[in-house]
């Protein structure tokens, strides 16, 4: 008989209990928080994105971090199979474009619905209970302490499953106890706003629904698109979030010690060059639309023309000294100077949100620790590791849950044949 002690009650630690569970495995969730799933319950502003319905060649487009280790993972459960999976629990889904949300729109009634269902299944919880070491011997984990007990390999377990999530939102020091045991690669803020050298301030709520941005960077561009909102301090949306889920390694100076204060006041560079967010604010007219609108012979100031595109204080703050003169008057330099501000504005990046408040952590334990096709630590053989906890993430739209279930499953799958 396998005893499984899985530490982190979160959505890849659910789905491995739930999976790994049968009549020859006891399985033991140990979670820090008062109560099972605390992220996963105000995911999706509280909704639940809980995964999309993109085909696997889409999905993978949206995996920004070790794409390939996640094939297998994909392949045993993917976005479909979970699909499946919360129908036969009797979750009603309901589907925006791609998204894939419960019908009752709460994340909080899902993670309940997984609780029953972790009940029924006879897993048992210990809640706030806190792993607090590791020891590793002989290529086993034999002994797991936390604030309460200490547990033993064979009396106690067999197999622990790491599944202690990343570092936003709930203090997290777990990589601090794992650190001298495997290779964590650099842990960064991933999806978070943006902020920027220029003050925004007074355009701050501004949200747009669809802009372009652009960035280079180490010779490559990196491209998003979506939704856009100016802040206090910068830019945000889920153009902006995604874009940082690419660009935030290219730093001269992250603190990868202490990636829970680093200096966000300070202005970041790469390779001991400013980093530029290029921002097109209407992707879907082309220069010569564009062109066609503003200067065309009708006698309208351009700020009324560009403000049946875009909000009017954006209007005039784009369009500057230009705002109340003549298009006659216009010299084919300053036209394109206009059209070039609403196309191809350029910002200096200043710095991120912060670890806190990432919706992931990018970075975690290094894929090259971990055997993909039962999420095994290569090197400790009666351990395992599941979800954000490990180098792996994505896009906003369901894909890093999906990351979290795939992974879940794959293992919890594995120690059930064990
Ligand atoms: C605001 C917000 C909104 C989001 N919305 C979406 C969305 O709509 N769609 C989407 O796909 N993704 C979304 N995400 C990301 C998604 O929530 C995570 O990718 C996912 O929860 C990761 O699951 P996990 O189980 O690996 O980690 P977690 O959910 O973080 O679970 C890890 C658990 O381990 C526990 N733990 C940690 N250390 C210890 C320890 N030492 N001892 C005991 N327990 C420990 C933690 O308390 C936690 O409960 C969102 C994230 C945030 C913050």
């Amino acid at each position: 008989m396998n005893k499984i002690l899985i530490i982190g009650g979160g959505a890849a630690g659910i789905m491995t209990a739930l999976t790994a569970k049968n009549e020859h495995n006891e399985v033991i969730i140990i979670e820090k928080n008062k109560t099972l799933g605390q992220k996963l319950s105000i995911t999706g502003g509280g909704r639940c994105n809980i995964t999309n319905t993109n085909d696997r060649d889409e999905f993978f487009k949206n995996i920004v971090s070790n794409s390939k280790f996640f094939y297998k993972s994909f392949h045993h459960f993917s976005n479909h199979d979970m699909i499946l999976f919360l129908e036969e629990m009797g979750i009603k889904l309901s589907y925006e474009n791609e998204r894939v949300y419960p019908q009752h729109q709460s994340a909080q009634r899902l993670v309940n619905a997984l609780v029953e269902k972790l009940e029924k299944q006879n897993i048992r919880v210990k809640l706030n209970e806190k792993m607090t070491d590791i020891i590793i011997k002989d290529k086993n984990a034999v002994q797991i302490s936390t604030n309460k007990v200490d547990y033993y390999l064979e009396k106690d377990f067999t197999h622990i499953v790491l599944a202690t999530g990343g570092l936003s939102y709930n203090k997290n020091d777990s990589f601090e106890i794992l650190k001298d045991k495997m290779k964590i690669s650099t842990l960064y803020p991933s999806l978070v706003p943006i902020t920027t050298v220029t003050d925004f301030s007074h355009l701050s709520g501004i949200s747009l629904q669809d802009v372009c941005l652009r960035v280079n960077l180490n010779n490559k561009t990196y491209k998003t698109h979506g939704s856009f909102l100016f802040t206090n301090k910068g830019v945000s949306g889920s153009s902006v979030m995604d874009m940082s889920a690419y660009i935030v390694p290219f730093q001269d100076k992250y603190d990868k010690d202490h990636p829970y204060t680093q200096g966000l006041e300070e202005i970041i560079s790469y390779k001991g060059e400013k980093i530029f967010l290029d921002i097109d604010f209407l992707p879907s007219l082309s220069t010569e639309d564009l062109h066609k609108i503003l200067f065309d012979s009708s006698k309208k100031m351009l700020k009324t023309k560009l403000s049946s595109y875009l909000p009017l204080k954006l209007s005039i703050y784009l369009l500057q000294i230009y705002d109340n003169v003549d298009v006659h008057n216009l010299k084919k330099a300053e036209k394109m100077d206009i059209i070039n501000k609403i196309k191809n504005f350029k910002t200096q990046v200043k710095n991120y949100g912060s670890i806190k408040s990432a919706i992931v952590t990018k970075g975690g334990i290094d894929v090259s620790e971990i055997s993909p096709s039962n999420m095994r630590l290569k090197n400790i053989e009666n351990l395992y590791a599941v979800g954000e906890c490990i180098d792996l993430d994505a896009l906003e739209g369901g894909y890093n849950l999906q990351i979290a279930f795939s992974t879940g499953h794959l293992a919890g799958s594995n120690l059930a044949l064990e």
